[in-house]
């Protein structure tokens, strides 16, 4: 007899990986559907990487409240995992106090501690390079940063090592109610589940025509950025925000645990596209003088765009009313990261109805190794019990091939160049892969014994390499 499923979660980004994880953690039985060939390859992937305190949302909103409890929750997961969340705080600049009274005065409603209104003078003695114009900001001190797309695949490993399924590269073609149960079809077989969670980001609304539930209107916003080389890593030491606008948090600026800096996002009306544009590029670098001096654009390893989902002012996480047993969570823009423990939290207790805290036996993952953060010693010892820890592949962030191949041998193997990237930083760094991509998807096609010709970066049919190999 097929296995049945307690939940269903379409969706491995944050918000879904979150929920899956800590519903296999409780104890039930549960099931990540993602279209794409890994997890976190839509939103989660691509975003400033901010935790943030919870001073600018709506009081109220589901957005505030979501964002204070989660930024509360961050430490703990992290760590559990094994991800580095690096609390570095959060300045908004400006020249208009009151504005950045009145952010003072919702972080204050919306319950957020440790928030500070500074003059220039307090603003220089952290942030030297702040532009002439610039008088007056805000303090947050509880605003972390964190890896966003190895937090996702933590969470999704996690999931998987205390007993739950992952249905990668999964088309959907539908899903219909038979007795207590769902019977989802797909392009790998059938599911069966007695209840659905929708978190499927920009796919929201095709998951919710296939189970014939609430469909919303969707705004996509583009957000582009650059990527500072690791040299530029000190120019701030902490996120630096403009004061916001209708149009979002503004283009900021902010280290991330990696040692790079962001400078981004844009935000406009766009398609669902991941592209970057001359017209974004040049709007984030006529915006960055009038916050910050010396921001050194010349120093860009990569540009980059995400895009949100947006279905209005708020979040929609609600269980459907057209059908029993399914949850609709659409529109989960910024701040969707920071907020990921605290929907689940609030997902699995209120909309489910179900038992939230992990069992005493809850397993956890092995985080990954990078042996970067090791002492020399450590690193010696581990490179004489195994040499291909000393095998440096990719130079520029001091990559081994041990470390490679550790971080394909995992709970959820990556089968994409981009999936070893997100896992353990190989062609991340100066060079963005122009010297160790070749050698990065021999050791993948070797481990998952695959032809080298088979390889992709990161979707379907976009191989790396093509044409006549010449037997190579
Ligand atoms: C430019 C930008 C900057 C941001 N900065 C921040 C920030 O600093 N801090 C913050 O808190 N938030 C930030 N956010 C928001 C944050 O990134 C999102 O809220 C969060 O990643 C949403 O996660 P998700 O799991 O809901 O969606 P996603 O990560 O998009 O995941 C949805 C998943 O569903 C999958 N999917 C789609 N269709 C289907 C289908 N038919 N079947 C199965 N799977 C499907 C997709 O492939 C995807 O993996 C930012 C967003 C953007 C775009």
């Amino acid at each position: 007899m097929q296995k049945v499923y307690d939940v269903a979660v379409f969706g491995g980004g944050v918000v879904g990986a979150m929920i899956f994880s800590d519903l296999s953690r409780a104890g039930y039985k549960a099931v990540l559907i993602e279209k794409e060939l890994d997890v976190a390859t839509g939103m989660s992937k691509a975003n400033s990487g901010l935790v943030h305190a919870g001073f600018d949302a709506k009081p109220n909103t589901l957005k505030a409240i979501l964002n204070v409890r989660g930024n509360k929750m961050y430490p703990a997961v992290c760590k559990r995992l094994g991800v580095k969340l690096k609390n570095c705080g959060a300045f908004v600049v400006g020249d208009n106090l009151d504005a950045v009274k009145e952010l003072y005065n919702r972080g204050m409603q919306n319950g957020v501690k440790n928030l500070f209104v500074l003059n220039r003078k307090e603003l220089l003695s952290a942030l030297p390079n702040i532009s002439d114009n610039i008088t007056c900001g805000l303090f947050a001190k509880d605003a972390c940063i964190v890896d966003p797309y190895l937090l996702t695949i933590c969470l999704a490993e996690e999931g998987v090592v205390n007993g739950g399924a992952v249905a990668l590269d999964y088309q959907t073609s539908s899903v219909i109610k038979k007795g207590n149960a769902f019977e989802i079809s797909g392009s790998r077989g059938k599911i069966l589940a007695r209840r659905i969670i929708n978190c499927a980001g920009a796919g929201y609304n095709d998951i919710a025509s296939l189970i014939g539930s609430e469909q919303y209107q969707t705004e996509f916003r583009r957000g582009e950025y650059y990527v500072l080389d690791n040299s530029e890593g000190n120019i701030v030491p902490s996120t630096v925000f403009p004061l916001p606008t209708k149009a979002g948090k503004g283009v900021l600026v902010t280290p991330t645990v990696d040692g790079n800096i962001l400078v981004g996002p844009t935000s406009y009306e766009s398609d669902y596209d991941t592209k970057t544009t001359d017209f974004g590029l040049q709007d984030i670098r006529a915006k960055v003088p009038l916050m910050l001096k010396n921001v050194n654009l010349s120093k860009t390893i990569r540009v980059f765009a995400g895009v949100r989902v947006i279905t209005g002012d708020d979040f929609i996480i609600t269980n459907s009313k057209k059908v029993e047993n399914v949850c609709n969570i659409a529109g989960i823009c910024s701040p969707g990261l920071s907020c990921a423990p605290a929907i689940s939290e609030y997902v699995i207790k209120k909309l489910l109805g179900l038992e939230y805290k992990a069992k005493a036996d809850a397993v956890k993952i092995k985080p990954y190794l990078r042996l970067k953060d090791l002492s020399i010693t450590a690193q010696n010892k581990l490179i004489k019990q195994n040499p291909d820890y000393g095998k440096i592949v990719c130079k520029c962030e001091g990559i081994s091939v041990g470390e490679i191949v550790d971080a394909i041998n995992r709970p959820i193997r990556p089968v994409t160049m981009d999936g070893v990237k997100r896992r353990i930083r190989a062609g991340m760094g100066r060079c963005q892969g122009g010297f160790c991509s070749d050698k990065v998807a021999r050791i993948l096609a070797k481990e998952n014994k695959m032809k080298i010709e088979d390889v992709v970066k990161e979707h379907k049919g976009g191989y790396y390499l093509f044409g006549d190999l010449g037997g190579r």
